[in-house]
């Protein structure tokens, strides 16, 4: 108790130092965006009670969880473009129905975003110098898409400036660096096999602590819940072994769905669009590597929090692990399928880390596969 008097006193005196800081002349308050939607003040206080259990704080914290948002203008961001197709952006920005979160990002001083500003060629790369300079040591760095290291890909500007510098030369200076989106985080596609480009993840680009975001795309309670976090705390949040904020990436998708009561049933879909699919049952049998994935996607859920992949009738595609189109596909086939057929093949053989996590998955995903079998024998043999 003690000590969360202790903490919520200095995240007071934090915010009461950010609140000083001025705004950027063009950006709006927060209530006023939040009065032009038609958001009530208690909704607005709903979702801050929901934000601050989402980031495992006490109750108590929510009313410094609501300033937060409303002082998180006076944090410059610099968001930078790699290799990508801008859906973390774009999910964020195209929202038709936009919810606080999103709305809180519009507040945000994006100092410098590709996709959305209007200066272009010498004047953007004048932006970028100027931001980084103005803003030195106080300003959040956030990195969408993968970061090609072979040399003449990705080059940037008239001096040819590779990504890769980009990102050294705007992290230096950065309070705070988020990698934004999988690509950022574990490379994604463009580190596919056979990789041309040799793409990688910015945590392999520069030397400074880094959180991961990862997801194609991730959900934007994820993004701003981490911006609100470092605005109260002036910290990262507690990682896990990827780097990840555990609040948001602590739990398995398994452990969160909706399906799982009929995954315990030995209750599965055979086929995509059989009886047991219009009857909701597990997907499992049909490619789900919802088992093998870390993410909060069935809290959170997408298009203005309506609906999910899982709820959709699509098995979850591990998209927020690492290295997830090399070792989560084919999509539609169990994962338990391609392992065995994988240690058939010797796995083991070469001793990379990359080997070792594959044999852990294969166990885990022969486990699973066996459940699967075992419950469906079960589930029949009390149905005869
Ligand atoms: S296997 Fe997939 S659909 Fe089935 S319970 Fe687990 S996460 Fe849900």
């Amino acid at each position: 108790m003690k000590d969360e008097k202790q903490l919520l006193s200095k995240v007071t005196k934090r915010l009461d130092a950010l609140s000083k800081l001025p705004m950027a002349k063009e950006d709006k308050e927060l209530e006023s965006l939040l009065n032009q939607k038609g958001i009530e003040r208690r909704d607005f206080m709903k979702w801050a009670g929901a934000m601050t259990a989402a980031l495992a704080l006490p109750a108590s914290f929510t009313p410094l969880t609501a300033r937060a948002a409303e002082v998180a203008s006076r944090l410059p961001v610099i968001w930078l473009h790699m290799a990508e197709c801008t859906g973390c952006s774009e999910s964020l920005l195209r929202a038709e129905d936009p919810s606080i979160d999103s709305i809180i990002f519009d507040t945000i001083n994006l100092e410098y975003h590709e996709t959305i500003m209007a200066a272009a060629g010498y004047q953007a790369e004048h932006n970028l110098e100027n931001a980084i300079k103005k803003h030195n040591g106080n300003y959040i760095l956030m990195v969408e898409g993968g970061i090609p290291t072979i040399e003449h890909y990705l080059t940037i500007g008239a001096e040819g400036r590779t990504g890769a510098q980009t990102c050294r030369e705007a992290a230096q200076g950065a309070a705070a660096i988020f990698a934004i989106g999988t690509c950022s985080s574990f490379g994604g596609v463009q580190a596919a096999h056979p990789n041309p480009t040799s793409a990688a993840p910015l945590s392999k680009i520069i030397s400074k602590p880094i959180i991961n975001v990862p997801g194609c795309p991730p959900s934007e309670k994820n993004i701003v819940g981490n911006v609100l976090y470092f605005v109260m705390f002036g910290t990262l949040p507690a990682l896990d072994a990827f780097n990840r904020p555990k609040w948001a990436y602590g739990h398995r998708i398994h452990d969160l769905c909706e399906r799982r009561g009929h995954f315990d049933a030995g209750e599965f879909v055979q086929h995509f669009g059989d009886e047991n699919a219009q009857k909701g049952y597990c997907l499992y049998k049909v490619g789900c590597k919802g088992p093998y994935t870390f993410n909060n996607c069935s809290k959170l859920r997408f298009n203005s929090h309506t609906s999910w992949p899982i709820q959709a009738g699509h098995g979850c595609i591990g998209c927020s692990e690492p290295n997830f189109w090399d070792t989560m596909s084919p999509f539609e086939e169990p994962l338990s399928n391609k392992l065995y057929q994988t240690a058939y093949n010797g796995l083991g053989a070469d001793k990379t880390a990359d080997t070792v996590g594959t044999v852990i998955l294969a166990a885990t995903a022969i486990g699973i596969a066996a459940h699967a079998v075992v419950s469906s024998m079960t589930k029949s043999k009390t149905e005869e």
